[in-house]
């Protein structure tokens, strides 16, 4: 008997579904304004935010592979993440596009990352911009599962297919 497939094909046998979900969890500070919010997100402000990643697949089964095992890389998605979603958001100011020139401009000449954006900067709009921005990097055979934002620790958005 050859050994060296056994793991793999042990779990060819199993009879379930080899779908595995993974999670990646993410940090980054960003202030953002709400324009004509009637509460105190109207005032320039900033939030430690948290972003869950989940991808679905089934895990690679290949004996010699790097990447054996994996459904994805951790290590892939951190970089991914990174560049799509930390490397613009973390330590800018999220604007909506309608603020104002005249409180737009000043900004502009003293500090470098801000961002306007075509969309009110809600935890709800970012979770659907950072979705549209990683969705079709992901490998063939990969999915997103679910993202979820946390702006605080007791409020989120999540998003699912
Ligand atoms: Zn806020």
């Amino acid at each position: 008997m050859d050994f060296r497939n056994a793991d793999s094909k042990l779990l060819d046998k199993l009879d379930l579904n080899k779908t595995v979900k993974v999670t990646k969890i993410f940090t980054f500070e960003m202030a953002h304004a709400l324009l004509a919010y009637d509460g105190a997100c109207r005032n320039i402000h900033g939030h430690s935010y948290q972003l869950h990643v989940t991808l679905a697949g089934e895990p690679l089964q290949q004996h010699g592979h790097p990447k054996d095992g994996m459904v994805l890389d951790f290590k892939q998605l951190k970089a991914l993440v990174k560049e799509k979603i930390i490397q613009p958001y973390d330590h800018a100011l999220v604007l909506n596009v309608k603020t104002p020139d005249e409180v737009v401009l000043p900004l502009k000449k003293v500090y470098q990352k801000i961002l306007l954006k075509p969309f009110q900067p809600t935890c709800e709009n970012l979770v659907l911009e950072f979705v549209n921005s990683i969705r079709n990097e992901l490998p063939e055979g990969v999915k997103l599962f679910r993202l979820k934002l946390h702006e605080t620790a007791t409020s989120y958005a999540e998003w699912e297919p």
